[in-house]
Formats: structure tokens, sequence, C-alpha cells
């Protein structure tokens, strides 16, 4: 469960400041698919990556899979922000896969390292390592692909890489940061097959960021919709639209 209360953020620039997250709080369940939606500059990056804390909040909760990731406590000097430690933190992280529009793939990388890469430290040996990346491929059905390096692969293939990483470590949670936005509408389809048919088989909560209503209505369980910050509205997709 992903479990967001309060939660604010303003970014402070030279030209003024920006309030991404305004008291946003929001709650996924387990094994859900949630679209978070919204224009431009919205804040949903923002909110999303607070769930792996890649974005700080200025105040605010964040319990993801029941670990406690921020908290506020009462101090003489007010309320301030708790944050887990590091090393808590990167536990916690090996449990939220993401995925991004342009991939991030390493591009020196092989696949088959691309997919390795988050096992390393894991403890794992190199057999162990090995079986895992063989069935991620499978998975992501790139099995012919293993020993190619990104710029050999079409958009769609790059995307399904940077997917079976970051279901590496068998995370409970997938962050989808516009993560389709990049592809045509076929391989768009395709990728959203694969991520549904993900949550699906193995329960993993999805949360999609996305500036497309398309995409939630193609497999979203629930869709929240931000504008200037705020939680605009909640609920199922059925009631969404
Ligand atoms: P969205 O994902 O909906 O496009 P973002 O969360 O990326 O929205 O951005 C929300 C607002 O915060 C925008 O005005 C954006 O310019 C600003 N912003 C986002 N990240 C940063 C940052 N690292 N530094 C300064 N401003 C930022």
């Amino acid at each position: 469960m992903i479990e967001i209360k309060n939660l604010n953020k303003t970014y402070h620039l030279k030209s003024g400041d920006v309030e991404a997250a305004k008291n946003v709080s929001l709650t996924i369940e387990d094994g859900e698919i949630y679209g978070i939606i919204g224009y431009s500059g919205a804040g949903k990056s923002t909110l999303v990556r607070c769930i792996n804390l890649l974005e700080v909040p200025d105040s605010g909760e964040i319990n993801v899979n029941g670990v406690q990731l921020t908290r506020m406590e009462s101090t003489p000097k007010g309320e301030v922000l708790r944050k887990v430690s590091d090393k808590e933190l990167n536990r916690a992280r090996k449990g939220i896969g993401m995925i991004f529009q342009h991939f991030n793939l390493l591009d020196r990388s092989t696949v088959f390292d691309n997919i390795a890469y988050p096992l390393k430290y894991s403890g794992k040996s190199k057999t162990q390592i090995r079986e895992r990346v063989h069935e991620l491929l499978e998975l992501v059905d790139l099995k012919d692909k293993e020993n190619v390096y990104p710029s050999q692969l079409s958009g769609g293939q790059k995307q399904r890489v940077a997917i079976a990483r970051a279901l590496a470590n068998n995370p409970g949670v997938l962050l989808s940061d516009e993560a389709t936005s990049a592809l045509d509408p076929t391989t768009t389809k395709a990728i959203l097959a694969l991520l549904k048919e993900i949550n699906q088989k193995y329960g993993i909560t999805i949360v999609i960021i996305t500036h497309e209503m398309a995409v939630v209505q193609e497999i979203g369980t629930h869709v929240a919709i931000i504008d200037h910050g705020e939680l605009a509205e909640s609920g199922t997709v059925e009631e969404g639209f």
C-alpha cells in the first residue's frame, strides 16, 4: 500500500516559488493500477518522485509497503520532517521499481547487463543473476536480444528492457513516469498490455503518470487528477470517466 498524507513541496527559484504539491493526500491499495493525470507542470512527477524519495517533500507522511519513509515530528521549533535512514531507504527502494519516458538505460552496457545491474548488490550468485535475467527477458519477450546494446533496439524494446530492469528485485510497486509518451500508438498499446499482464501475474501495484486520458482508460483501475499541485479528484476509473 502507498499512503501519502498532507504532502507539500515548493521549489524555490530565482523567478519565484513554485508550489508543486499542495497538501496532497492519496491512498493507493495493493494491486491497483493508479493513473495520475494532469497537464504538463501540474505536479505529477513531483508527487510520484516523492514515493521513492527521489524528491524529498517539505512536509508530509509517505508510507510505502509498510515502511514510513517520511513522517512529521513535533519539536519546540514546530513540526519538522523526519526521513528514514539511507540504509532503510535503499532497502525500501528495492521494493519500488521505476520506468521513465526516455528509458534511462546504460548505453554502453548490453541488454543483459542493464537488467542485471540492480541485482549486482543483492548478494545473489552469478548463476542466480543469470537465471533471473533470463526469466525477465522471457517476461518482456526479448529473449533473443540479451547481447545487443540499447542503440540497436526500437523504442518499445528499450522500454521493455527498462521494465525488466525495474522488476529485477521483485518490487511490490512500479512507478511509471510518462513511460509511453515517446512511443507510437501501436507500441504504446503493447507496452500498456505488458504492464497490465505484470500487474495481474504478480499483483504489483502500478502508478502511472500520464497526460493522456486514453492511457488511464486503457489499463487504469483508479485515477487521480492533479491540477496546479493539488489533488483535484480521485476515484475509480469507472467513476472518473
Ligand atoms: P508534471 O509532472 O505534472 O509535468 P512536475 O512535477 O514535473 O509536473 O512540475 C511541477 C512544477 O514544479 C513545474 O512548474 C516545474 O517547473 C516545477 N519543478 C519540477 N521539478 C523542479 C525542480 N527540480 N526544480 C525547480 N522546479 C521544478
